[in-house]
């Protein structure tokens, strides 16, 4: 029989922990509206979800009163992004990095087409952002920077204090989407400086359709709501809380900022192997973004002159992805990697590798002998750029 496949795509999500699934299940009998405080059903879903809003509140040392709960990492970018521009008075510049999750450049992008003056600043080589361009993009017409704490795609993280202090300085709020910090870095969002943060339950071993907008970190932050109807969630975010989700996403957040130092170290060392092993088999494959500004867990490599289709075959037995994103069954090279730097080819010839909370040592043996195995194959110990 061949081996159980390693999943090793933690960047696009994660398994639900047993604890979160055995804390939602239980979260599925409070059948109250969780909103309706008039009689106990009520109170006991209002109490479960307020233990969720301080759960997730103590994982980034912030203020369970100032959690808005969204549908995900999405819907928090959007909000943050739509909801600042617009309720902003006389200032109508957006910064944000070129690398950022479509969920930030897209909304900039629409609001560019609602008048705003959108700036997309490049990023180095390396995958960071130079904080010179931080400086000459930000000023008192600033309304927003937004810039994402860890990629997606490469792990790389950007000085997200540093642009704080930047953004502060011309009077500008600072949101950074924060999906993939929570769980393999700190995340504090004082140390940060950030206004807003965004959070998602499924990057952090929590279920899908829920995360989080954590609003007013330095200043009172004014946001003009995309749901408007029962004035829910301080009246940023209309609509029943899904209780059950809250809850598992209380959970994760707990599991996460109790573990995080141990498990970095542990997912650090076996995506290390890893990756030490990928480049001495192959001589020409290099690591897209920082070696040292990067989550331990997590590396996007280039194996040049291939394409990422013939690579995932070739490693068929491990779960990975591609830098190439999808959109409408038609495949395009990765903006972000094309924001490092790379050609098209190179780019499309790049996979994303991420260890997370379930990966064994095993696993990290299987996957070697996998990529030893479609190295091989492929001719990569002698192939060159085509
Ligand atoms: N931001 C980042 C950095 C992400 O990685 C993702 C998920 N790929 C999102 C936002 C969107 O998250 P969600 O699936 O919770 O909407």
């Amino acid at each position: 029989m061949p081996p159980a496949p390693v999943y090793l795509d933690y960047q696009a999500s994660t398994p639900v922990d047993d604890r979160v699934q055995a804390a939602m299940a239980r979260a599925t009998d409070l059948y109250g509206n969780p909103h309706t405080t008039s009689h106990i059903a009520g109170i006991e879903a209002n109490r479960a979800v307020m233990h969720a809003r301080r759960q997730v509140a103590q994982a980034i040392k912030g203020d369970a009163r100032r959690v808005v709960f969204t549908s995900g990492a999405t819907e928090a970018n959007n909000l943050a992004l739509f909801g600042a521009a617009r309720a902003a008075v006389g200032r109508r510049k957006i910064v944000i990095l070129a690398s950022e999750h479509s969920s930030v450049f897209e909304p900039a992008l629409a609001l560019g087409e609602e008048g705003f003056d959108v700036q997309v600043l490049p990023v180095s080589g390396n995958g960071t952002v130079n904080l010179e361009n931080v400086e000459k993009a930000v000023d008192p017409s600033t309304a927003l920077v937004s810039a994402m704490h860890v990629n997606n795609e490469t792990g790389v993280v950007q000085p997200i204090a540093e642009i704080a202090e930047i953004s502060h300085r011309h009077g500008a709020l600072l949101h950074s989407d924060c999906a993939q910090s929570l769980g393999r870095l700190q995340v504090d969002i004082d140390h940060l400086g950030a206004d807003m943060l965004t959070l998602s339950a499924h990057k952090c071993y929590g279920p899908k359709g829920i995360g989080a907008l954590y609003v007013g970190g330095h200043k009172s932050v004014a946001l003009q709501p995309l749901l408007y109807g029962g004035g829910q969630e301080g009246g940023i975010r209309a609509g029943t809380l899904p209780v059950p989700l809250c809850v598992g996403f209380g959970e994760a957040c707990r599991i996460a900022a109790a573990n995080v130092d141990a498990e970095s170290e542990r997912m650090g060392f076996l995506a290390g192997k890893l990756l030490e092993t990928i480049l001495e088999m192959c001589p020409h494959a290099r690591l897209n973004g920082s070696r040292t500004q990067r989550v331990s867990c997590a590396f996007n490599v280039c194996f040049p002159g291939t394409v990422s289709d013939e690579l995932l075959n070739a490693f068929e037995g491990i779960y990975v992805s591609s830098g190439s994103a999808c959109t409408s069954a038609v495949l395009a090279p990765s903006r972000v990697l094309l924001a490092y730097g790379l050609s098209a080819s190179d780019a499309d010839a790049s996979l994303r590798f991420c260890v997370g909370r379930f990966t064994t040592d095993a696993d990290i043996e299987t996957a070697k002998r996998i990529v030893a195995g479609g190295v091989a194959r492929l001719g990569l110990m002698r192939r060159t750029a085509a």
